[in-house]
């Protein structure tokens, strides 16, 4: 079936002007209190207005970490759909494609036709959207290497294709970087040689003045910053050191301790840019958060979900919410690329073992059937470096769930990952996702001054292992629920009912 892409809404509630997409949207949902032993469940209704601005800006992308597998992988999908290339492999020929990438080969359906079947378009086809191939990309790291050489250090790519990108990648080449050694593995050190030196303070003005530079050589309209560089260790949030704005700002002045991508997270907040944490470390320390607040931009994370816990944001959920009672999840991973290698050394494996370890916690909370107050699984993550499979991380699990009557049930997965093609199509939604986040408005009839969403952007949890959400926030894990918010969001900006999924149509005589 052709993906047709154009869509329009026939309803009063839509207007589709010059500059803006205006909904009318009926937001309904429940209140529930608890009245002696009792739970009142109230029905609410609010009306939104949603308002997306049409006009799609000229696109840039900062990537911290530029020449890494992550980094350079991205750029020459990219590069490699902007181009057309197909190359021949011992299967046939392979065309470039954006498979893996929610908004590019994700679809929703758009409702019944005429004979009660349902149209599907394009994810990106909702709202007007960056188009991929336009994206422009920079970067820092502190690796020299240019991207064609950072794609061959990678061992990603078929070679046929490689070949044919080495000329476009050859003249990219990454920003010298900020490089503090207590932050990443020691192993590390031998690809530091390209480096900004001086003070924390003349750091922040050297990557703010990097980010003014692409904007206007490339003339952009925007620029977008993503951390894809190495896995740090946890910075301690102390107070008086990163607990605020102001004391995030003077401890970067004062030269006290901040990481390297905390820097980048405050430089790009500076300069109003989105800030993306593709890495597990605490990046975006409260002092952060605050900042970005403050300048109303918005920040992200953390640590990109891509193979192992994306199956497990979806086996526990199917599990727990079919009615068994997982209690054992034990995975192990190995991988052999340079971010196998760092995550080789006790901190920095430590920040991936907790981002990884609080993916199924709000599946559990959600079932006080099965799990007493304070109950959970045992959950333990394994992750040993082996460089012979490179970047084709293997990812083994067992998940253990007790079943009736005294019964078990034994899951065992093996998932050979690619990673890094993985993880550039999370990438791109990341970036595209945000951008149109940056486009939408809202107000309420109670509330009538428009605002944007919060700076801390949850609605980009589908694509993070650990999400980040606004304090007070319920975290939400379970993979389709976070679709199911993706979609609906989109779908309220252009005034469409959520998709409920029920098709009653189908359900009567
Ligand atoms: P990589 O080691 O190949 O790339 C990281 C790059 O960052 C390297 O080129 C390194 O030189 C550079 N770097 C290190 N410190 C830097 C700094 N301070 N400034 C600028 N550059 C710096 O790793 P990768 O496979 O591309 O993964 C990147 C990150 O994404 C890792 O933290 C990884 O844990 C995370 N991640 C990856 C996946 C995946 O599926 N690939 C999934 C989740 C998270």
């Amino acid at each position: 079936m052709e993906a047709t892409a154009e869509f329009v809404v026939e309803s009063p509630d839509v207007v589709y002007g010059p500059d803006a997409i205006e909904a009318q949207y009926e937001y309904r949902t429940t209140c529930v209190s608890r009245e002696d032993g009792v739970l009142k469940v109230y029905p609410t209704s609010t009306r939104f207005t949603f308002r997306t601005a049409r006009q799609v800006p000229r696109l840039g992308v900062m990537l911290v970490g530029w020449g890494g597998n992550n980094g350079s992988t991205l750029t020459a999908a990219v590069l490699a759909n902007r181009l057309r290339l197909s190359w021949p492999t011992r299967t046939g020929r392979k065309e470039a494609n954006y498979y893996g990438s929610l908004t590019q080969a994700g679809t929703v359906s758009l409702g019944l036709d005429a004979e009660g079947q349902e149209v599907f378009v394009p994810f990106s086809a909702l709202l007007p959207m960056v188009a991929p191939d336009d994206l422009v990309f920079d970067g820092w790291d502190i690796s020299s290497l240019n991207l064609a050489e950072a794609m061959r250090r990678a061992q990603v790519l078929d070679w046929g294709l490689q070949e044919q990108l080495w000329p476009h990648l050859e003249a990219l080449r990454p920003r010298p970087s900020v490089y503090i050694p207590e932050f990443i593995a020691a192993n590390q050190s031998v690809r530091a040689d390209n480096l900004i030196l001086g003070t924390r303070a003349q750091q922040l003005e050297q990557i703010r003045r990097d980010i003014r530079d692409f904007r206007s050589s490339a003339g952009l309209d925007k620029v977008i910053v993503l951390w894809t560089a190495n896995t740090e260790r946890f910075c301690e949030v102390i107070p008086g050191l990163n607990d605020t704005a102001e004391n995030l700002l003077r401890t970067i002045q004062l030269g006290l301790e901040v990481s390297p991508s905390t820097l980048f997270a405050v430089a790009s907040i500076l300069e109003g840019c989105a800030f993306l944490n593709g890495s597990p470390q605490n990046t975006l320390v409260p002092g952060a958060l605050e900042l970005a607040r403050q300048r109303r931009v918005f920040v992200g994370g953390d640590d990109f979900k891509s193979g192992q816990t994306k199956v497990k944001s979806v086996l526990v959920d199917f599990l727990i919410g079919s009615g068994l009672k997982t209690m054992s999840i034990v995975s192990y991973n190995h991988l052999g690329n340079n971010d196998g290698q760092n995550l080789s050394a006790p901190p920095q494996f430590r920040s991936k073992e907790v981002s990884k370890s609080s993916v199924v916690d709000d599946m559990v909370q959600s079932n006080p059937v099965l799990y007493a107050s304070g109950e959970e699984p045992d959950h333990c993550v394994v992750i040993k470096y082996v460089p012979y499979v490179g970047d084709s991380k293997r990812a083994l699990d067992e998940y253990t769930s007790e079943l009736m009557l005294g019964g078990t049930n034994t899951l065992v997965l093996h998932n050979t990952c690619e990673d890094s093609l993985l993880a550039a199509p999370i990438m791109l939604d990341l970036v595209l996702l945000t951008e149109l986040c940056q486009r939408v408005s809202f107000c309420t009839d109670a509330d009538p001054e428009p605002q944007g969403f919060h700076s801390v952007l949850s609605l980009l949890s589908f694509l993070f292992k650990a999400p980040l959400v606004p304090p007070g926030s319920p975290v939400v894990n379970a993979l389709f629920r976070q679709r199911s918010c993706i979609e609906n969001i989109l779908r309220a900006c252009v005034g469409l009912p959520p998709q409920n999924h029920m098709l009653l149509e189908h359900k009567m005589e």
